[in-house]
């Protein structure tokens, strides 16, 4: 995109926000810190402005970013009385990615879609898709400032938050000269960078870290292919006595594996037969391609998907798929 078409689009989303009264601000499933600190940050300037506001995810805010400001607000039940006369859904590549928050996002007048996801639908009445944006929460920093908006501290540790665990604490190639400018400009505003990585690196719980030791213990690899995969199954949950929740962040510790290309994390879900994958890749293996084949998406190398069947179905399926982009890469 750009910066002309972006002025314009920034300029659209502009007028709703200024003119409109109602506002429900909505992200993905299981959402992420990109997702929660976009929804925060953009919450407390529409309520500044005078607005009303709900926001509502399907589910919970995880425990690592509960130390957000006003992250109690996020609800996970949504039967507002009147639908909102806009719904701002961020972070989100799909509608359907909302679960079903999504009726309620097609009964407001107006959608505007925020995003940096490739695979983005594009199903706004307003799109302001940047994929080169290292998280949402680059995108809603520079929405706030063309409404020439205060950051202020609040919304800077919403905002350092969702750009800080979305570039991998500023380790992924998303992370880009503008990433940090604005992050320079968040420090500025008040963020104490070693006391967020804290909050949210160094306060794992005994149950998480109980299940990624049964998941690595799963460790397999392929490497003439560069590939690598874990499993987490039902039964390592209750062995842990850990939530859905609670796995983010696993899937590194096969990527960052010397030699592997590809990583891959199969988990059962609380559905019988029903499998979530993981995939993220280095440079030149696309895995939104591959997670599109399987009715998923995300971004060149981080993506997933949710397939039906047993989990070493869905692995052979899954791992076969992989081979054959791996060989055409
Ligand atoms: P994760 O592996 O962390 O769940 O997801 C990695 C990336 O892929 C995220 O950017 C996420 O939004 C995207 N993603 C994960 N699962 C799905 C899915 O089922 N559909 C789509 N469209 N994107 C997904
Ligand atoms: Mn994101």
């Amino acid at each position: 995109m750009d910066a002309k078409e972006l002025k314009e689009i920034h300029s659209k989303i502009i007028e709703v926000l200024r003119n409109k009264e109602s506002f429900l601000i909505t992200s993905h499933l299981r959402p992420d810190g990109d997702a929660i600190g976009s929804q925060l940050a953009l919450a407390s300037l529409l309520e500044e402005m005078g607005k009303s506001i709900i926001i509502v995810n399907v589910d919970p805010v995880p425990d690592p970013f509960r130390f957000l400001p006003e992250s109690d607000r996020i609800t996970n039940d949504f039967i507002p009385e009147d639908p909102p006369e806009v719904a701002l859904v961020l972070d989100t590549s799909s509608l359907d990615r909302t679960g079903r928050v999504a009726g309620l996002v097609r009964k407001a007048k107006l959608v505007i879609n925020i995003d940096h996801h490739i695979s983005n639908e594009k199903f706004g009445d307003i799109n302001l898709i940047e994929e080169d944006a290292g998280a949402v929460g680059e995108q809603i920093f520079s929405l706030i400032r063309s409404l020439d908006c205060p950051i202020g501290k609040k919304r800077a540790v919403s905002l350092y938050t969702a750009i800080l665990t979305d570039t991998g604490a500023f380790q992924y190639d998303n992370t880009t000269e503008k990433t940090h400018r604005i992050a320079r400009h968040l420090l500025r505003e008040g963020v104490e960078p070693a006391l967020i990585t804290e909050k949210i690196y160094q306060n794992v719980s005994f149950s998480r870290q109980k299940l990624l030791g049964l998941a690595l213990a799963t460790l397999r690899r392929n490497p003439r292919e560069g590939v690598g995969w874990i499993r987490l199954t039902r039964e390592m949950y209750r062995k842990a006595e850990a939530k859905d929740s609670e796995t983010d962040g696993f899937i590194n510790y096969v990527r960052s594996i010397k030699g592997i290309r590809l990583a891959l994390l199969f988990q059962e879900t609380d559905k019988k037969n029903q499998v979530r994958v993981s995939f993220r890749s280095s440079r030149e293996i696309n895995v939104n391609d591959l997670a599109q084949q399987f009715g998923g998406g995300g971004h060149p190398r981080a993506a997933g998907c949710t397939v039906e069947g047993d989990i070493e179905e869905v692995e052979n399926k899954v791992l076969a798929a992989a081979r054959k982009i791996i060989v055409t890469s």
